[in-house]
């Protein structure tokens, strides 16, 4: 290997895996600290009806600020997050406050919220479920959880179980991401996922010079009307995409074109503008 050719590789190798290393070890450090130090906050995406243009839904997500740091993107600290654990404290803050935050929304608008396959390994997850419900007043079917399909790569007896139970509760489920992993369609129907959210790679190639993209989500909401899921494109933000997806039946659309992620409080003047469209 580079250790028998002498020290030129070496040297030119080993400072950059170090201080790989040692980012990643100051990131998670920093990320045990920050639930108590109120560094993370929760950021609200609206989800379309693409039939009526009312607010359906909103995704919660996760945003972490830390000065030193800046901004730090859930794409990078998510999974550092589900690798140490840390996912399970730093998750259960993040359904706490985004149930408490919609039980204030008009009752016709749920709530969506991403959970990671090692939260529901974790043996108090239903009892958190439940206890956050019954604390925020939130009805169980205005809640539905996001989980991307890799929760069935080393499915366990325990979480088939816990997907089970969680439908019972009448919490919605929807596969996250769909088409970036290896999107096996006997899991849609084994675990009875509600809801199916096509990935944006598919959405933002999707237009009339790709058909073989078009074609792909074509076959997607074929597929999830079959199975009666309610599909959702997420990432659009072209007006040739909202019409593409639109035209191919996507039920929802989620993306740029409508709003970006917004704090809480930019919510409220959103859902009485929808309404007030929707209405005239
Ligand atoms: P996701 O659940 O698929 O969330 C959608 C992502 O797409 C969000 O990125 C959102 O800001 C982004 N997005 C929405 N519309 C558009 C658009 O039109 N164009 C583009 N380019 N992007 C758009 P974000 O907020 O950076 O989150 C990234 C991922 O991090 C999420 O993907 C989710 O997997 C994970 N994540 C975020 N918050 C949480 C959380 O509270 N818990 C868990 N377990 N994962 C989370
Ligand atoms: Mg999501
Ligand atoms: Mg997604
Ligand atoms: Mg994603």
């Amino acid at each position: 290997g580079a250790k028998d050719n002498g020290g030129n590789e070496i040297c030119f190798y080993e400072p950059s895996l170090h201080l790989r290393a040692e980012e990643r070890r100051r990131i998670e450090l920093a990320l045990r600290g920050a639930l108590g130090g109120g560094e993370l906050r929760l950021v609200y995406q609206p989800v379309i009806d693409a039939v009526t243009g009312r607010i359906e839904s909103c995704e919660a997500l996760m945003r972490w600020f830390k000065p030193e740091f800046g901004e730090i993107s859930p794409a990078k600290f998510i999974p550092l997050a589900e690798e140490t654990g840390l996912i399970v404290p730093i998750g259960e803050w993040a359904l706490r406050t985004a149930c408490a935050e919609a039980a204030q929304w008009p009752s016709e608008i749920s709530l969506a919220v991403n959970i990671s396959p090692r939260q529901l390994q974790d043996p108090g997850f239903m009892t958190m479920l439940v206890s956050t419900l019954a604390r925020s007043g939130l009805e169980p079917n205005r809640l539905e959880l996001e989980i991307t399909e890799t929760v069935f790569l080393n499915i366990t007896p325990d979480t088939r179980k816990i997907l089970h139970q969680i439908r019972q509760l009448g919490v919605r489920l929807a596969m996250d991401d769909f088409g970036t992993g290896y999107s096996s369609l006997g899991y849609l129907r084994e675990a009875n996922f509600d809801t199916l959210k096509i990935d944006q790679t598919f959405v933002r190639s999707a237009s009339r010079d790709d058909p073989d993209s078009a074609a792909i989500v074509r076959a997607v909401v074929a597929l999830a009307n079959s199975l009666d899921m309610t599909t959702v494109a997420e990432g659009v933000e072209t007006q040739e995409q909202l019409e593409l997806v639109c035209e191919i039946g996507c039920d929802r659309i989620q993306g740029y074109i409508f709003s970006a992620p917004v704090p809480a409080n930019d919510l409220r003047p959103m859902f009485a503008d929808k309404n007030r469209r929707a209405a005239a």
